[in-house]
């Protein structure tokens, strides 16, 4: 009997074969890990991919142990797997090692790490299991071969398997930081009111002139019935009244703040709270989805921000709940804050499962497990397709025009969105795909009817959209009028918003201080020794770092070129921004939200967390502040460079910059009163940001798509980006000229390059881009692909050329 093994990594093969040992047999099925031998020494879980009797024409090594007695892989998630690794282009031990979660995939590499939770009763050990955590007591952390040299045997990972299990180890990849509590702070009557309610007669009886306190009252009261605890800021904004007046109240000794925690992903043990009545516009865009969603399978959700989306999703849910079913919310990583995981847990308290990159292993453990036994409400990253779901009844892609769902970097390149539409095919489950600024692709889908559409064109209670205007900095330097980087609007209307008490949010797509250290005598500026990039200025740590690699170094005083001491900082990142309000509004409390200061997810979160509970008055940030969050008290958006968002050199680049200015304005007045945003721009006419001043996705989609189908590009084409890698800039020009070649015969012009791309450097490795662009035909994608593997295979079968990569980008981003 033998075994096909898909091992967890990118090898040409599909699968591996392997003879089963006698002893093993009644184990071997699909879906069960086996440890396995590849190459020299090295040992990986495998998993089996098919049993059969077809004996191979080589010599096969054994399998070594067995390590699931049941499939931990379902047939449907093979399923998935195969077509991404066809779709995509790569291996299906790319895919496997992309989909299994670390404690199922162990490596002789794999590091043990000792868990103290433990404890020291290792009765229940056996021999095996207590050498191997004796060791990892004395050392605190071994390899997985190192477990095997000290149990001596060929096989370990059972052992491993069971105390893993046990909580004696866990997985070094795990060591991330686990969510800590947050804190909000929270009202309650100060005592004696506290425990003797009938006392309060007497105070709201001296209070009746005092009308605002009162009403303070009144509002604890009310919202003290419906939930477990009063969040400061909720009864503010419930009573309607200033800070000053429930200062009033804690100065009187009647109420007191205190600081919660709230807990995040340990379970929800706060009072579930009942749903808001549906509004007319949820009421009519549930009805439509109810129509449509059978017909079409999948729906986009075009609602503006704030219009309630998430309100209409808990519904679907629930209904699917009802019958039963699973459902998958799928959100960019980044927007996976605590804000829309609590907003949920809310609703459905611990039929909520968490899944994204910063959730560690216990807590994956625990979801997969969920996800087998059928638990309602996955709210997941993309690595949430991975999932094995029992009776997937419906995804929702939140956010879906995001562009951070597309994997860039290692293969699988898949879309999470493309790929939810397959994996809903796999389970006949429905897809809505809800967002306030389409993609060209998903738009283009539902205007030719493949998708349905429904439309959710008004905010939630009738506020009004913000009011957005342009700056003109022609106009602002000719005039005099710049404050640095800032015009004098902008400025002013920040001093404003601060002055009344309201917060502010400053964009800028740029992290660091400066993006260029320039000699202003010959010119040079400073490059990064491995890639072709300037290296952006850090103030904080006074170095030069480039944002590709990761390198750093000293920012030189004089110019290395020409010896001049005229070395100037060229534009401007967020850690400038934040330096210069400093300077202008020295009163404003200010906060920065980008890649430096929000690295962890503890950071990031305390960030948001400072400014939801207005201890900061502006938060400067990238591109992070546009994504799904939901602040009450933001008045004003700026935005300081939108040239560089319509400029950039790219097809997408118009799409991008609408959706980003559309999304970052989308967080003025979404809860009390109409926000206003000041766009800053060299090109204020520039016909993109005419649009997002308009508010007019259709004038921007309808010109877009115009442009997309004269130039042959997505939609109305399929792109496949080919970049070759080598060390050596001569063999990836040749590698690259002669790759274009053999495409050429069969594609003809349908192959473009190779061309230098705009970083051609990058770690050290020389870059060539050829893109091909395939008329939307079935056959034609499929020999494409098939002609890009066997060409790889030819290249790098040729002497010289063994160590070019070729790096495969299906519908690229
Ligand atoms: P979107 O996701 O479409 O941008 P949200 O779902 O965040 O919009 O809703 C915007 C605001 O309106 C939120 O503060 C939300 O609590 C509120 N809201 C939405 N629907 C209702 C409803 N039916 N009743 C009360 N408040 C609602
Ligand atoms: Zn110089
Ligand atoms: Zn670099």
């Amino acid at each position: 009997m033998y075994a096909d093994i898909i091992l967890p990594l990118a090898l040409p093969k599909r699968t591996y074969t392997y003879s089963v040992p006698e002893s093993v047999r009644s184990l071997v099925q699909p879906g069960v890990r086996v440890e396995v031998q590849f190459g020299r020494s090295k040992l990986y879980s495998g998993l089996v991919s098919r049993v059969h009797s077809e004996v191979p024409d080589y010599q096969v090594k054994a399998i070594v142990s067995v390590l699931d007695e049941i499939s931990v892989v379902t047939p449907r998630q093979f399923q998935l797997w195969d077509w991404i690794a066809d779709y995509y282009c790569c291996t299906l031990g790319e895919v496997m090692s992309a989909a299994l979660p670390g404690h199922l995939k162990l490596t002789s590499e794999t590091r043990l790490v000792f868990s103290n939770v433990f404890g020291d009763d290792f009765t229940t050990l056996d021999n095996d299991e207590y050498l191997i955590t004796e060791a990892l007591q004395i050392q605190q952390e071994i390899t997985v071969d190192d477990a095997r040299k000290i149990l001596n045997k060929k096989t370990v990972f059972p052992v491993i398997q069971r105390l893993l299990t046990k909580g004696v180890l866990f997985l070094r990849e795990d060591l991330q930081e686990k969510f800590k509590a947050r804190k909000v702070s929270a009202v309650r009557f100060a005592e004696p009111y506290h425990t003797q309610r009938d006392l309060l007669r007497e105070v709201m009886k001296d209070l009746h002139s005092k009308e605002r306190q009162l009403e303070i009252l009144m509002a604890f009261l009310t919202l003290e019935k419906k939930q477990p605890f009063v969040r400061k800021q909720e009864l503010l904004y419930k009573a309607d009244v200033s800070e000053s007046s429930l200062n009033t109240l804690f100065k009187k000794g009647i109420l007191v703040k205190y600081d919660l925690e709230v807990s995040r992903l340990s379970g929800y043990e706060d009072e579930l709270v009942e749903v808001d009545a549906l509004s007319e516009q949820q009421t009519q865009a549930l009805s439509e989805l109810a129509v449509q969603l059978p017909e079409k399978k999948v729906v986009l959700l075009y609602g503006v921000t704030g219009s309630g989306k998430t309100r209409v999703y808990v519904e679907m849910i629930r209904d699917v709940m009802r019958q039963g079913g699973q459902v998958l919310y799928l959100l960019p990583e980044i927007a996976l804050t605590t804000q829309i995981i609590h907003r949920l847990q809310k609703v459905f308290g611990n039929e909520v499962s968490v899944y994204h990159s910063k959730v560690n292993t216990q807590e994956r453990v625990e979801v997969w497990k969920a996800a087998v036994s059928g638990k309602p409400v996955i709210l997941a990253a993309r690595s949430g397709l991975f999932l094995p779901f029992q009776n997937l009844q419906l995804i929702i892609v939140d956010e879906e025009h995001d562009n951070s769902f597309k994997q860039y970097d290692p293969a699988p390149r898949y879309h999470a969105r493309d790929t939810a539409i397959y994996l809903a095919h796999l389970y006949g489950a429905k897809v809505v795909l809800g967002t306030a600024t389409p993609s060209i692709e998903s738009w283009h889908n539902a205007q030719t009817g493949k998708y349905g559409l429904v439309e959710m064109p008004k905010r939630f209670g009738g506020l009004e959209l913000p009011e957005i205007q342009t700056v003109d900095l022609r106009e602002q330097m000719k005039t005099k009028q710049m404050q640095s980087i800032f015009a004098t609007p902008l400025i002013e209307s920040l001093q404003l918003a601060i002055e009344k008490g309201e917060q502010a949010i400053l964009f800028q797509n740029r992290r660091g201080y400066s993006p260029m250290l320039e000699c202003q005598v010959c010119g040079w500026n400073a490059q990064c020794k491995h890639c072709d990039v300037s290296l952006t200025y850090h103030k904080f740590s006074n170095r030069l770092r480039c944002h590709y690699c990761g390198y750093t170094q000293e920012p030189a005083s004089v110019c290395p070129a020409c010896g001049s001491g005229k070395i100037t900082l060229r534009g401007f990142g967020t850690e400038k921004i934040e330096d210069e309000l400093k300077l202008f509004l020295p009163n404003a409390r200010v906060g920065r939200m980008d890649l430096d200061t929000a690295g962890s997810k503890n950071n990031l979160t305390a960030l948001l967390n400072d400014f939801e509970e207005r201890r900061l008055d502006i938060l400067v940030g990238t591109q992070m502040v546009t994504k799904g969050l939901d602040f009450d008290n933001v008045a004003l958006v700026g935005v300081l460079g939108a040239d560089q968002l319509t400029k950039f050199p790219d097809f997408r680049s118009g799409e991008r910059a609408f959706q980003l200015l559309t999304q970052v304005a989308g967080r003025a007045g979404r809860k009390l009163k109409r926000g206003s945003v000041l766009i800053q721009a060299f090109d204020p006419k520039h016909p993109v940001l005419q649009e997002v001043l308009l508010g007019d996705f259709r004038g921007f989609a309808d010109r877009e798509l115009k442009e997309r189908h004269e130039f042959h590009y997505p939609p109305f084409y399929r792109l496949i980006a080919i970049q070759l890698r080598h060390k050596d800039p001569k063999v990836v020009h040749e590698a690259a000229a002669e790759f274009g070649k053999m495409l050429r015969r069969s594609l003809g012009d349908r192959v473009l390059g190779p061309v230098l791309p705009n970083i051609a450097r990058i770690r050290g490795y020389y870059a060539e881009d050829i893109l091909l662009k395939l008329e939307k035909s079935a056959p034609l994608l499929k020999d494409s692909k098939g002609l890009i593997r066997y060409s790889t295979e030819i290249l790098t079968g040729k002497s010289g050329f063994g160590q070019v990569q070729v790096v495969v980008d299906v519908d690229p981003m």
